[in-house]
């Protein structure tokens, strides 16, 4: 059980009033494992939709990748449709696609409906760096139009100048329904809205066994949860607590920086109309600026979620060769966060029996499917599965020889398309 790690999300929210630890035995409709978004919107949308549900946190709300990660919004998966369809057949790819866009509409709704306040800017975009990058950006833009998303429009190198400041790209694609959000307030706001909502919420409360059965009997060190349905949001974090969870993924860690204040002059000068922004590495680099006007710059990939001793050593080089003005700025926070990756870099969704259900493994983008993926089990548990079950019947490979032979395979695979990338080929 821990607190907060150091970062700039810790340093900028309010996480001054935690939630109590569980000390009592209770009874709910549905108990959610994990104060992540997978866990939160599960839990709001049960709430919403009438459930008695409880949330049990091993650590502090949003402790995982969703307290840490880059903030930004952005649209589908980490495999794009087109791919599921060929790989999984038309309509597994059609069931894909009508959902696209509907994690960041939930996000947005929150914002703007709920009142949850998170520093959030509209826009985001992805650039190239290389002319085959930019012919799959251009492959992107026609893709996501004919689902819907009309809000994109493509830059080669002269006018991508209003949108990034840099010499590395040849070109980008801009896309309004993205943006960028401070993940931490953003969950810290979702968890006071569920209790808002009737629901309960335990920190420091990790769960440490399951019971299954008709009802499932969920324990924490100090109490119990009854429950008739389960959901598992542990992700990357998950402990040893479900083993059958940890066969098809493997945790991997990502770092990030946040630079000293710049100053708004000279983050107009970084990215004038303050979009999110991300490249089509394979081993990507992602930076937007943050409301009080730092750099916020992360890339790399560390397999298997070891923490790595010297963050900024690693992240710096990357920062410097997008803002090369920026060489020597002070760096005021470092820290690192895992995500899960599935072998497809799709996300795993199911059950455990019949009333126990999962969502993890969004391979790197996970801010808008954490979202879809709450509304999806609320509408399993009430009875409506399609589209959960259109993620959970993507077939998910177990890894060959477990997590630790896969690690040193999963960095050579990733080396060699780093290189691809590197050689535009
Ligand atoms: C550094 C970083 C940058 C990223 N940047 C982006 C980005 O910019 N855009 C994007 O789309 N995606 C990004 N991602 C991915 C995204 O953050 C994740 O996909 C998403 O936050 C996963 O949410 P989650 O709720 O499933 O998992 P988590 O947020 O990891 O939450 C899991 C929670 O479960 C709890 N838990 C685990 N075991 C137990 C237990 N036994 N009992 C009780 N609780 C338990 C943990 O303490 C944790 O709080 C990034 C990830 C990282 C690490």
């Amino acid at each position: 059980m821990s607190d907060y790690i150091d970062s700039y999300y810790s340093f900028s929210a309010d996480t001054s009033t935690p939630y109590p630890q569980l000390n009592e035995d209770i009874n709910a409709d549905v108990c959610v494992l994990g104060g992540g978004f997978t866990g939160l919107s599960s839990a709001l949308h049960l709430a919403k939709a009438g459930l008695s549900v409880v949330l049990v946190e091993a650590n502090r709300i949003g402790f995982g990748a969703t307290g840490r990660n880059g903030g930004q919004i952005v649209n589908s998966y980490s495999r794009d449709v087109d791919t599921v369809s060929q790989k999984y057949g038309q309509q597994a790819g059609d069931a894909l696609a009508a959902m696209m866009f509907e994690g960041g509409q939930i996000i947005r709704d929150l914002i703007e409906v709920d009142n949850i306040d998170c520093d959030y800017v509209r826009g985001g975009a992805f650039v190239a760096v290389n002319g085959k990058q930019m012919r799959e950006l251009e492959h992107h833009q026609r893709l996501w139009e004919q689902h819907g998303n009309n809000a994109m429009q493509l830059h080669d190198q002269s006018s991508l100048g209003s949108i990034i400041k840099s010499q590395r790209y040849v070109g980008g694609l801009t896309d309004g329904l993205s943006g960028h959000i401070h993940p931490l307030k953003l969950a810290l706001g979702e968890a006071k809205l569920i209790t808002q909502l009737g629901g309960r919420i335990f920190e420091q409360s990790p769960v440490t066994k399951v019971e299954t059965g008709e009802t499932t009997i969920v324990h924490t060190p100090n109490g119990k949860i009854r429950a008739k349905f389960m959901v598992v949001a542990g992700n990357a974090y998950l402990s040893h607590v479900m083993p059958e969870l940890t066969k098809k993924s493997m945790p991997c860690g990502t770092q990030i920086v946040t630079t000293e204040v710049l100053g708004e002059e000279l983050c107009q000068q970084l990215i004038p109309q303050n979009h999110c922004i991300e490249d089509c590495n394979y081993l990507l680099d992602y930076f937007r600026i943050t409301a009080d006007q730092r750099l916020l710059y992360g890339g790399g990939v560390v397999y298997g979620g070891r923490d790595p001793k010297d963050i900024e050593r690693l992240v710096r080089p990357k920062l410097e060769k997008t803002f090369p003005q920026l060489k020597g700025i002070k760096i005021d926070f470092a820290w690192t966060g895992n995500f899960l990756l599935t072998l497809s870099r799709l996300p795993e969704f199911g059950r455990l029996g019949h009333n126990i259900y999962y969502m993890q493994g969004y391979s790197g983008h996970g801010v808008t499917c954490t979202h879809l993926a709450g509304k999806l089990v609320a509408e399993a548990i009430k009875g409506q599965a399609s589209r959960f079950d259109a993620f959970s019947q993507l077939p998910h490979l177990p890894l060959f020889g477990g997590r630790a032979l896969q690690i040193p395979f999963t960095a050579l695979g990733a080396s060699y398309y780093n290189l691809r990338d590197q050689l535009g080929i």
